[in-house]
């Protein structure tokens, strides 16, 4: 019997194991493309704590019958982590950082125990567990590596690793800032170990990296890419759910009350201003933020952290950060959140004309879903590549002229952002004219194959279904070897 005829004879589904690392920007896409693969009737599995399992009762909710959430305890006491602390997003500080990260070692063996008992077709995990290797060999099981990066900031990242700057990619690229050794020599051993899984899956789609930089990964490191994205994009979701996409509890409320809000404005006039999960910035360049953006004469929602604006903030304390009197004269033209915001909620109203945005990855490929024009700020990790991707090769966003690069987003930085700059950035893409007028098209047009790209027939569609045919032929190999 050949074994064509064996994948035919049994559609049986797969049966995947998901391993998210327990950060906003790579939990979300994992756990959404996680929730693809359910809703195709593959059996889905995502293995995490139980802090970081109360972010994902959306996902369950929609398709419990084939996604199962296994949780670990999350080992806090053996590196002296308050309990409930799972999340790197609940961290501020380089030691409880390091503690966290850690911790995440550590689940090796409930994870290795878990999986040994009943071994799965394919595990899905994250870059950062670089253990995962040896476990998916010693299982015999073929392993998918996640990192939550562009496959453009990987290419640009294996690039500059060889040579100290970035060589040899398909455009010519100068970074505003040189990228600390210790985030280099930190993804270095990550990437190598990386190239050694079955594959990348990436939260992108195959248009916004472009065939030239999937042609170069796939040549300058032998291992496949797989562009399965907009994560934001894939399911199928409510309004509910998309608000609560990434948080405990829900925020259905200040959804409905930033829906009105937005309503009332016209289209392309309201600035987004968020610097995702892990970025904080000092009073002082908030406050240049804060009179930049009011100089600048257009609305805005900016996201700010949950401790600002609290109602026991004294004024003495408000005033480091914001204007005197800066809420009053901005009440109708601003709003600000603290907190969480539902982010892509917003970038998808009409309303939203630009984002001021830390180049997230997850942010980025966001916005360019919601064919919305980026200002480009980035602070840490792999933003400074991702900047280049959107203003100088894609041409879909303006700088504002952030030169300093970070580990981690809450190092205080020591260059400001001045207020000029801020306003003349935003200013450039929002008064309207030429240039912003091109940028603004390009954005939706990219907007357009980002939406195309997860339709039946389009490239992420594609890529998907090509990759569930080859873990099972994978898989019914394995069962005949
Ligand atoms: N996010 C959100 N609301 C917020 C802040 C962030 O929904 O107030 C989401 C955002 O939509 C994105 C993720 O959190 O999906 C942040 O990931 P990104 O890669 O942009 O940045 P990171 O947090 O990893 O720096």
């Amino acid at each position: 019997m050949g074994s064509i005829n064996i994948v035919e004879e049994r559609p049986l589904p797969l049966k995947l194991h998901f391993l998210p690392y327990p950060a906003p920007g790579h939990m979300i896409p994992l756990c959404d493309i996680a929730t693809l693969f359910a809703s195709r009737g593959q059996h889905v599995t995502i293995i995490t704590t139980p802090s970081n399992a109360q972010i994902l009762h959306h996902h369950k909710s929609n398709h419990s019958h084939n996604l199962h959430i296994h949780t670990i305890n999350f080992p806090s006491q053996e590196v002296g982590l308050p309990d409930g602390i799972e999340n790197l997003s609940a961290v501020n500080d380089l030691a409880n950082t390091y503690r966290l990260h850690r911790a995440t070692m550590l689940l090796q063996r409930p994870v290795q125990h878990f999986m040994e008992r009943d071994p799965p077709d394919c595990i899905i995990a994250d870059f950062f567990y670089p253990w995962m290797d040896d476990l998916a060999n010693k299982l015999r099981v073929p392993r998918f590596a996640f990192n939550g990066f562009s496959l453009f900031a990987v290419c640009a990242m294996e690039s500059f690793h060889s040579h100290s700057a970035i060589h040899g990619l398909p455009h010519s690229i100068t970074l505003n800032a040189t990228p600390p050794k210790v985030l280099t020599d930190l993804m270095e051993p990550l990437l190598e170990v990386e190239v050694k899984s079955h594959g990348l899956i990436v939260n992108n789609f195959a248009e916004l990296d472009g065939e030239e930089y999937i042609q170069h990964y796939e040549k300058t490191t032998g291992h496949k890419a797989w562009h399965l994205g907009p994560a934001s994009l894939v399911n199928r979701r409510t309004e509910r759910e998309k608000a609560e996409r990434g948080q405990k509890s829900s925020v259905v409320s200040m959804h409905e009350c930033l829906s009105c809000w937005l309503d009332s404005k016209e289209p392309n006039s309201v600035l987004y201003i968020c610097f995702g999960s892990l970025c904080h910035f000092s009073d002082k360049q908030l406050f240049e933020m804060a009179c930049g953006i009011e100089a600048s004469g257009h609305g805005f929602i900016w996201v700010v952290p949950e401790k600002k604006g609290k109602e026991d903030e004294s004024d003495e304390e408000k005033e480091k950060w914001l204007p005197k009197g800066f809420e009053e004269r901005n009440k109708m033209k601003g709003m600000i959140i603290r907190g969480w915001a539902p982010q892509v909620l917003i970038l998808d109203h009409p309303a939203i004309g630009a984002f001021l945005t830390h180049c997230g990855w997850n942010s980025t490929v966001e916005a360019v879903s919601a064919g919305v024009p980026m200002i480009t700020w980035p602070v840490h990790d792999e933003q400074f590549y991702n900047e280049k991707l959107i203003t100088e090769v894609r041409g879909i966003g303006v700088e504002v002229g952030a030169e300093e690069w970070t580990l981690i987003g809450y190092v205080e930085r020591k260059k400001l952002v001045k207020r000029k700059r801020i306003e003349r950035a935003v200013r450039r893409l929002m008064d309207g004219g030429i240039e912003a007028e091109q940028i603004r098209k390009r954005a939706q047009e990219l907007g357009k194959k980002a939406r195309e790209a997860v339709q039946r027939g389009g490239s992420s569609n594609t890529n998907f279904e090509a990759l569930i045919d080859e873990l099972k032929q994978l898989r019914d190999f394995k069962s005949h070897d």
